[in-house]
């Protein structure tokens, strides 16, 4: 079994995310296969798969780059089911989770081996342009941004790099459909499945 160290899980445990304790172990345990190189995550809230991330990028020899524009997601607003009124800025009445992921990195000591980019994906993927060997996508889960992520990023990837998508369901039942639609598409454009676990999806371009 593989798991962060007591400090790195103490800090994990103590941050606000959507990550059950499989998936965040399967994370982990599929970043440690990462190649060097440059990391991304797209979709980082307040830091808690970061983390694993980083725990891992440090391992390998890594570095990880984490992108969020740090107003929370659609279900993160007001008046729906994952709002967390205690992350809502008083200065902008909207929230932000920036601040919260700062505390993290410097809490599990990662700052030196992750980058904060602020900006939404459409801004950062416009500029974009270095090659990755790890991606995670977890941001947005509109079918429209969801593709857009993939579209932008996952092009990107080296052969051998690693893909990672968060909230894959295969039933409709269990959760929206843009991430388990986004994961068919990476099996179309010939990305190879590795490993799933609850709803992450590890694959592996050839
Ligand atoms: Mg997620």
């Amino acid at each position: 079994m593989t798991s962060l160290s007591p400090d790195l899980a103490a800090v994990a445990e103590g941050t606000k995310g959507f990550l059950p304790p499989d998936e965040a172990e399967a994370l982990l345990e599929a970043a440690l296969q990462g190649p060097p190189g440059t990391w991304l995550e797209v979709g980082t809230y307040c830091g808690k798969s970061t983390v694993h991330l980083g725990s891992a990028a440090r391992d390998r020899g890594a570095h990880l780059v984490t992108l969020d524009h740090h107003r929370g997601s659609e279900e993160n607003q007001p008046g729906w089911e994952w709002h967390d009124a205690s992350l809502v800025d008083p200065h902008t009445g909207r929230l932000e989770t920036l601040p919260h992921l700062r505390h993290t990195l410097w809490d599990a000591g990662l700052d030196e081996v992750v980058s904060v980019v602020v900006g939404t994906t459409q801004q950062v993927g416009g500029w974009w342009a270095t090659p990755l060997t790890l991606l995670f996508l977890d941001g947005n889960h509109t079918e429209e941004v969801a593709q857009h992520d993939y579209a932008a990023f996952a092009r990107h990837l080296v052969p051998g790099g690693l893909l990672l998508v968060h909230d894959v369901f295969e039933r409709p039942e269990d959760g929206g459909r843009p991430p388990w639609n986004v994961f068919q598409r990476a099996l179309r454009e010939g990305f190879q499945e590795v490993s799933a676990t609850g709803s992450l999806r590890v694959l592996r371009r050839p």
